[in-house]
């Protein structure tokens, strides 16, 4: 096929490297992250999209995403996809799903979960929300990016799954490492908290694959530090998204909303911008109840 590719971030470069290693002809345009080798270089998104059966989006944020939309959709063949896989406001990709179709093109939210390593590996989740022919032509593409995709319904299902998702993951993440200051206060062992609560009801992703405690469970950004991984900003981003469709929804997440707002005051006040998501714990650890 040939594909545009705009935003060759963190996660779009090894993205477009992996497409264009699998014999796809991929241009790719970002307004200051360089073009990797084996990615043909376009002039600007419009160019990139010129022609193109595909045209995945990997932006920053819903804003950022309406705006090349608007510039790409004029330049786009009738009949091609405009695939977005960056995580953006549920409203935002209606939006862009609207307009495309009003083009006669076809459009894909499909934001994924794996990170950088994952993007490199080509083993993303791809969560896709959009008609059965967009989804169908695309899932070509999601085989070599990914090891699995699943298509949740109409624009805007894949964003609203992501954000479920990353709404019970920042729950959960405080949850642990609250529990784990608990346990020392309490004198109890790291490991045998680990040995106990991942064998048992309290069992998680955040405690059995990512286990926020270092040296404890298997290898994890707090046996490197914090250093990301998944940084607390991006989890502030996700969980905010969260509240943001709560809100538009009428849904009511008192935990998501909670979440929320420790990540914000972790990230915005307390030093956490730049770590990883996980170093909820050693904030909790220099605390006091009252605190
Ligand atoms: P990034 O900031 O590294 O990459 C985004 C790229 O978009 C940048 O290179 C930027 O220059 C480019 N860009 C911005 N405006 C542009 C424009 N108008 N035209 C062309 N290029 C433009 O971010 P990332 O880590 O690659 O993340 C991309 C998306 O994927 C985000 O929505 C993020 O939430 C999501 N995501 C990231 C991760 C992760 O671990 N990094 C995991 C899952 C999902």
């Amino acid at each position: 096929m040939k594909i545009g590719f705009i935003g060759l971030g963190n996660m779009g470069a090894p993205m477009a490297l992996n497409l264009a290693a699998a014999g796809h002809d991929v241009s790719g345009f970002d307004l200051t992250a360089p073009c990797p080798e084996g990615v043909k270089k376009a002039a600007s998104g419009a160019e990139a999209a010129k022609g193109a059966d595909v045209v995945l989006t990997m932006l920053p944020n819903g804003a950022i995403l309406r705006a090349v939309a608007a510039e790409i959709i004029p330049a786009m063949s009738v009949g091609s996809v405009l695939l977005d896989c960056s995580t953006v406001d549920v409203e935002s990709a209606r939006a862009v799903a609207e307009q495309a179709e009003a083009a006669q093109l076809m459009a894909v939210d499909a934001p994924v979960s794996g990170g950088i390593g994952g993007a490199a590996a080509g083993t993303l989740t791809f969560m896709a929300g959009g008609t059965e022919a967009g989804f169908a032509k695309v899932n070509p593409l999601f085989d070599i990016m990914g090891q699995k995709a699943v298509h949740c319904g109409a624009s805007g299902a894949g964003q609203a799954a992501k954000i479920c998702n990353n709404m019970i993951l920042g729950v959960t993440m405080i949850a642990t490492c609250e529990a784990f200051s608990l346990a020392d206060k309490l004198g109890l062992d790291r490991q045998k908290m680990f040995d106990v609560v991942s064998t048992s009801s309290g069992y998680s992703w955040t405690m059995n694959a990512y286990c926020p405690a270092p040296g404890v469970g298997p290898q994890s950004p707090a046996d490197n530090d914090y250093k990301p991984g998944f940084a607390s900003e991006l989890m502030l981003k996700d969980l905010r998204l969260s509240q943001q469709a709560a809100e538009a929804s009428d849904a009511d997440t008192p935990m998501g909303k909670a979440a929320t707002e420790l990540y914000a005051k972790f990230v915005e006040e307390e030093g956490g911008q730049g770590t990883d998501f996980s170093a909820m714990l050693p904030r909790f650890e220099k605390r006091a109840r009252s605190g």
